[in-house]
């Protein structure tokens, strides 16, 4: 049976993370992968969470199973996280799973949107994070784009967006990147928001928003301040969130998939049906991350360090941003690249061709995946001189 399978190509920015680690060049950089770095090219543990780790195994009594929906104590520190003080107003309303990670929360969504209608379309951004495409096909989910970055300004195409939107069949689903976009950088604001909120209640889609970069944009409460209009607006939604980043918690697979239901009633029938998807695919979610997360949220002491934490990582963020921008315009080239300080998050297209992009690898050791997408992250105040003349070499 085994030998009738076709191989399938390596997803892409897997290969260059391999292409990466076999590069013997000193000055290689790595923009590839979504993975925050510090100044040294490093991926640390949060001190917070270590703190929190060694409270845990510690205090820890048990290995038995934590049930399907996870943490209880996690799931309602996260609705806080991601309503803020609307979570005691949906109290009611909103049911949480926690899920291994936001793909998890995700392919959970898929399942959950497939129980309720099997014929449903999903609606995402062009370009959004390739994953997404697969995972909601893979619940059998037909998936179809509407316009979202505006390749040729920098910016968002909000007008065809707005006209595409309106024409989504009601029942079928639109998934909005939160905050941070994956792969742009473009966010909507809190106007284009409120007018995404009231087409979603006039035109009846259900939103689905994915925040999976939570802090690494403006501050916690800014990055989910337009989830929060749509949970004001709607009466139905789905929240897949990722504590991969801002926790640092790539590889112990932490996130959650939200319902927000129109009454107690609907939300517990949709939590049962939510439950129930979870047991079908891997019947009960790993207890590590989210008891580290638990544990942070739990204490004022280990909240406030990761506060900080978290802003350190998003000020060097915001700050490479604008050193790229500045360096880049050093070397005299002829584009402008000033709309990189304007997006938000790891992400932002460079704009540069393939043939650009296979010089960086070849010639530079710089490694940024074909679409052009680069992990700002991955630069550092030690190489961004190299990289600007790299860059400024190639497209001249
Ligand atoms: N959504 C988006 C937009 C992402 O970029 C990512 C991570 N690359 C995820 C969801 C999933 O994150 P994870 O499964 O690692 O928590």
């Amino acid at each position: 049976m085994f030998s009738n399978l076709k191989p399938l190509p390596t997803d892409p920015i897997l290969g260059l993370m391999a292409a990466y680690q076999q590069d013997t060049n000193p000055n290689k950089i790595d923009l590839g992968v979504g993975v925050y770095k510090n100044e040294q090219g490093d991926t640390p543990i949060l001190e917070s969470v270590k703190k929190a780790e060694a409270f845990r195994l510690e205090n820890e009594t048990s290995k038995s199973y934590i049930g399907l929906a996870g943490d209880l104590g996690y799931c309602r520190k996260m609705e806080s996280l991601l309503l803020g003080e609307h979570s005691a107003l949906l109290a009611d309303r909103v049911r949480t799973a926690q899920t291994p990670g936001g793909t998890g929360a995700l392919r959970v969504a898929a399942e959950f949107i497939a129980r309720c209608n099997p014929q449903a379309t999903v609606w995402v951004t062009t370009p959004t994070w390739a994953n997404h495409i697969s995972l909601f096909e893979a619940a059998g989910l037909q998936v179809k784009e509407y316009p979202y970055y505006d390749y040729e300004n920098k910016g968002l195409l909000f007008d065809e967006m707005i006209t595409a939107l309106k024409q989504v069949p009601k029942g079928d689903i639109v998934l909005l990147h939160a905050c941070c976009h994956n792969p742009s950088g473009m966010d909507l604001n809190q106007e284009q928001w409120k007018v995404v909120a009231e087409l979603a209640k006039d035109v009846g889609f259900t939103p689905l928003v994915d925040i999976a970069y939570q802090g690494f944009g403006a501050s916690l409460n800014e990055d989910a301040a337009g989830l929060r209009v749509l949970a004001d607006t709607v009466e139905e939604m789905i929240i897949c969130s990722s504590c991969s980043k801002n926790f640092g918690l790539y590889r112990e697979r932490i996130g959650a998939c939200s319902i927000i239901a129109k009454d107690t009633a609907v939300a517990n029938v949709s939590n049962s049906v939510l439950l129930s998807v979870v047991r079908g695919i891997y019947s009960m979610p790993p207890a590590h991350g989210a008891t580290i997360v638990d544990t942070i949220l739990g204490s004022e002491e280990l909240t406030g360090l990761w506060h900080q934490e978290l802003a350190q990582m998003r000020d060097r963020i915001n700050g490479l941003r604008s050193l790229i921008v500045d360096n880049l315009h050093a070397q005299d080239v002829a584009q402008d690249f000033s709309f990189i300080k304007h997006q938000h998050g790891m992400f932002s297209f460079l704009s540069i061709t393939k043939e650009q992009i296979e010089r960086l690898q070849k010639e530079y050791a710089i490694y940024i995946v074909g679409s052009s997408r680069v992990n700002v992250a991955g630069v550092s105040k030690a190489n961004i001189e190299y990289f600007a003349k790299a860059v400024a070499d190639v497209i001249k």
